[in-house]
């Protein structure tokens, strides 16, 4: 089955805290892209998931600092002097198709630890990304990664998935936060017919793509095809530019979001950060595309999907109860 996912970033960067499962986030990433069947995130059915799962499959390769030096050197990225300090280095190992996998992955853990040489080498691999190798970073310390790394990738922020106390966030005069973050009247006046069709019609294909058992980039795919799909839509119904049909399709999300998935505003946040950075003119594509990921990726924690499932899917327009 052809998962079209070729469009998505052949790069991802996924940052946060130490410790918080950025690299077993970055497995399952690699799964997706290695399954060479339709396998469900936790099963093995087919021959590279299966091998994947053993720790024998050839065509996964994991960069990381090596000890003493703790940092990534550049033989590791390309090994032109045949220095050999690990089996393959990473440009070597891009060279190759891929023996069993739909794809090949370099995981590099730690990328902010790459020496200059080496990220700058890494560098090159992005800008012209062999066919069917695939690349996941991980770091702890954004800011001190090449900024043409980073911009060569989609950023995903892995963030606690625990609980936060709804304190947490700042709230502030923008009335777009302040709609989200309360269940307000004021929001409910402005709810015209449109907003509503496209609320219902929203929810129908969002608990779909969660719903479904697909591995995480498959999702994460149909999450941003989604939201664009349904921003085209909206442009032509509501009669509004690309840009403020997007905005609306996004407050629509966080409103959906916030009543299926209340204790992880986290992602409520970052909703709002896209929505921001996108009426800033930013670019449309590429903020629903990290978006896509970053939700679906929150999504996979087990308390959320619970939470989804014991609230069952009964389609209602967020003025017909959110609030009461
Ligand atoms: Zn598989």
């Amino acid at each position: 089955m052809e998962h079209k996912l070729d469009f998505l970033s052949h790069a991802i960067l996924l940052h946060g805290m130490k410790g918080i499962g950025k690299s077993s986030l970055a497995k399952d990433y690699a799964k997706s892209f290695i399954c060479s069947g339709q396998c469900e995130l936790l099963a093995t059915d087919c021959n590279a998931c299966k091998m994947l799962a053993s720790g024998n499959n050839p065509d996964l390769l994991i960069c990381k600092p090596i000890f003493p030096s703790n940092v990534i050197k550049l033989e590791q990225i390309i090994d032109k002097n045949n220095k050999h300090l690990t089996e393959i280095d990473v440009h070597s190992f891009s060279k190759i198709s891929p023996l069993i996998s739909k794809n090949k992955v370099v995981i590099i853990l730690d990328a902010d630890l790459l020496t200059k040489d080496a990220a700058h080498s890494l560098l090159k691999l992005l800008e012209e990304p062999p066919v069917n190798v695939k690349f996941i970073l991980t770091t702890s310390r954004l800011s001190k990664m090449l900024d043409t790394v980073i911009s060569r990738c989609v950023l995903v922020e892995c963030s606690n998935v625990i609980k936060k106390a709804a304190g947490d966030i700042q709230v502030d005069s923008n009335p777009f936060l302040k709609n989200v973050f309360s269940d307000g009247s004021q929001y409910k006046d402005s709810f015209i017919d449109e907003h509503v069709i496209l609320y219902q019609s929203l929810h129908d294909a969002l608990v779909e793509i969660f719903n479904n058992p697909k591995e995480i980039v498959y999702k994460a795919y149909k999450l941003s095809q989604c939201l664009e799909d349904f921003s085209k839509d909206f442009e032509k119904k509501a009669s509004l530019q690309k840009r403020e049909a997007t905005l609306e399709v996004l407050y629509s999300f966080s409103l959906w979001w916030k009543r299926f998935f209340p204790s992880y505003r986290d992602n409520l946040k970052k909703i709002i950060d896209v929505h921001r950075f996108i009426s800033m003119n930013g670019n449309i594509k590429i903020h629903l595309d990290a978006l896509s990921f970053y939700s679906v990726s929150l999504s996979f924690s087990e308390a959320a999907l619970s939470n989804l499932f014991q609230i069952g899917f009964h389609s209602s327009s967020p003025s017909g109860g959110d609030s009461t």
